[in-house]
């Protein structure tokens, strides 16, 4: 591909988009102007992509699209006024999770802020939970060597985490007997990347496997190392076994701006005060280039990208074992097009699909997503109907132009790291990303400090297991010692009382629904929390000391229940309608 501003301008020109001035700034090209539409914005950005520039910071203007603000916790207090770090991490997402646990092995102080009520809200929890296995990544890019690194590395963080992971292995099925030709080069690209045991799998071969996978297939890539996590599981997992040895993780708690020296953060300008920290890591996901331009480095942009996603019913997990996807050789996207995963949990996951939008909060769902996902999804499990999907949910990948990781630290700014444009597969690569890191911010601190191992280090997560997760034995001797692992709250997931109480008061509480829904399923299965959640709310209540009108589902402002039906006003609604 040419590169340099001339190929900018000659390719910005080629795509009908010669009123966008480009220009070079340090290392990158920057994009001004106007645009008529969003689709215009995002051909510029691809224009200027991957031209010998470090990255594209498009700062064109489309019509109609305001600059749009992240939601912000409504809390303000200066209770980390004057708090000083080793390191901060901004962002509660998996890439921010998993590197306060790589830390956490070391002697030194760090804090995770996350602006939102609770971890992995973004990206991190609405995603399909698969980890690839590398093999559909491009050779050569951060996204590959992490990939590939961090799939690798699921299996030992899982059993000292205690996440549920399996590997189900990926069908990519082939609509046509001639795409067969994809094999010998998929052999060589597995090779070359060392992914281990693809086959290709007749169409009887598919059907011994996956008896009902659609009629159309002529056979299959069989991806073996492909696996399945829940999401937010992984990322609540590795924040607690931070917070277990010495972390902190501050929620509701948003970086704003940071006090510059020259090149140095000096101060982290949070809506609870301004703190130090001798290094900072910037993994705040899609806002991952705003926090970038705090610090007078926003070398790169970051366009969200949509994903919607449909939960299918439980009693479709017994119907299919892989993950089943249809090959699309020869359609160009920058999406893997989907697919219809099993969950670790027995339901099966159909899509997403992938929607250029303005708004990086955009987790709004749409009839024409799902008639989407119904179309080319459904019909690769002849058992799947419509009525098997329970809900649907969207989740925004932060995408850069350059379609690949930024894992680095800054060049301009002496204690800026960052980990950013963490799209699809940055769940699979998460502990790759910390691994890497960690070793670059230590290597950061030593310039200032001794960096000593953290003595008590321990990789374990301490946590209750699920009751679900033993057998009858077990689960007689948990109630006989705590009577109220058998009072069974959510009925579709068989979640008990005591098992809400545990992810209460774990090492790192919460006081909302979804956030106990996030760590126990209680209020996810069929009825969505129709039955349970009365008693959820009474639990909550009762273990966080609220009143109960006072629980939200989310976000403050998310209360359940707006009143007693009699009685007078409870005090948080006094105020609010004050
Ligand atoms: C639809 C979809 C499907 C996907 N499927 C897969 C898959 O199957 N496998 C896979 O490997 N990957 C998948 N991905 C990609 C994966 O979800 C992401 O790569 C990963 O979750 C990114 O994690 P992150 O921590 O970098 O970002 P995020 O999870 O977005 O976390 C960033 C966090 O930073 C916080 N934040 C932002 N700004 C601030 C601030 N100023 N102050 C404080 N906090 C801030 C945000 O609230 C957020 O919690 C998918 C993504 C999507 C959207």
């Amino acid at each position: 591909m040419a590169s340099g501003l001339l190929a900018v301008r000659l390719a910005l020109k080629k795509a009908g988009l010669a009123q966008i001035d480009a220009h070079e700034w340090r290392q990158s090209v920057v994009l001004t102007g106007k645009a008529g539409t969003w689709a215009q914005y995002i051909t510029a950005g691809y224009a200027a992509a991957n031209r010998g520039y470090k990255g594209v910071a498009n700062n064109i203007e489309a019509d109609g699209i305001e600059p749009e603000e992240s939601f912000l916790p409504p809390n303000r207090d200066t209770d980390l006024e004057g708090q000083s770090f080793d390191v901060a991490i901004i962002g509660g997402g998996v890439t921010g999770a998993a590197v306060a646990r790589e830390l956490a092995r070391w002697d030194i102080k760090i804090a995770l802020f996350e602006k939102e009520e609770d971890l992995a809200k973004q990206a991190s929890g609405r995603n399909n939970g698969m980890i690839h296995c590398g093999l559909a990544t491009r050779a050569g890019t951060k996204k590959s060597l992490y990939n590939l690194r961090g799939n690798k590395l699921y299996s030992s963080a899982a059993g000292e985490l205690g996440f549920k992971l399996a590997w189900p292995g990926q069908l990519v099925l082939l609509p046509s007997d001639w795409q067969r030709i994809l094999y010998p080069v998929a052999v060589l690209e597995a090779a070359r990347k060392g992914v281990e045991g693809i086959r290709l799998l007749s169409r009887r071969q598919v059907f011994k496997l996956e008896p009902n996978a659609t009629g159309s297939q002529h056979g299959a890539i069989m991806m073996p190392a492909t696996g399945i996590v829940a999401p937010y599981q992984v990322t609540v997992a590795y924040a607690e076994n931070a917070v277990q040895n010495g972390a902190s993780v501050f929620l509701n708690t948003a970086a704003l701006g940071f006090v510059m020296d020259r090149a140095k953060i000096t101060g982290i300008i949070t809506n609870r005060g301004t703190v130090r920290a001798r290094l900072v890591i910037n993994a705040a996901g899609v806002w991952a280039d705003k926090v970038a331009g705090y610090a007078g480095d926003r070398f790169f942009t970051i366009h969200p990208r949509k994903g919607v996603m449909a939960i299918l019913d439980k009693r479709t997990g017994a119907h299919q074992k892989s993950i089943l996807s249809m090959s699309r050789l020869g359609i160009r996207s920058h999406s893997k097009g989907g697919s219809l995963t099993p969950t670790v949990d027995g339901n099966i996951l159909m899509g997403p699909n992938a929607l250029e939008v303005p708004c990086r909060e955009d987790f709004a769902t749409s009839p024409d997503d799902i008639d989407f996902l119904l179309q080319r999804h459904l019909p690769l499990n002849n058992t799947l109907r419509s009525s098997h999907i329970i809900t649907y949910y969207a989740g925004v990948r932060p995408c850069t132009f350059e379609e690949d990781f930024i894992i680095e630290p800054s060049q301009y700014v002496t204690n800026l790291i960052h980990a950013a444009g963490i799209q699809s597969p940055g769940l699979s690569a998460a502990p790759a990303i910390a691994v890497d890191v960690a070793e670059m911010a230590v290597a950061t601190l030593k310039r200032e400090k001794e960096v000593r191992p953290n003595p008590n280090f321990d990789p374990i997560r301490r946590s209750q297991p699920l009751l679900s997760e033993l057998s009858l034995e077990e689960r007689a001797k948990a109630i006989a010692a705590n009577p109220s692992y058998g009072r069974i709250v959510c009925r579709c997931e068989a979640i008990s009382e005591g098992e809400i109480v545990d992810a209460l008061r774990s090492p790192l509480p919460v006081d909302t629904l979804d956030a106990v829904k996030r760590r126990t399923r209680a209020g996810m299965g069929r009825c969505q929390g129709s039955f349970c959640t009365p008693a959820v709310l009474a639990i909550v209540a009762g273990e966080t000391g609220q009143d109960i009108t006072a629980v939200c589902k989310k976000e403050a402002g998310s209360q359940m229940l707006l009143s007693p039906t009699k009685g007078p006003l409870p005090e948080w609604r006094k105020n609010s309608e004050s």
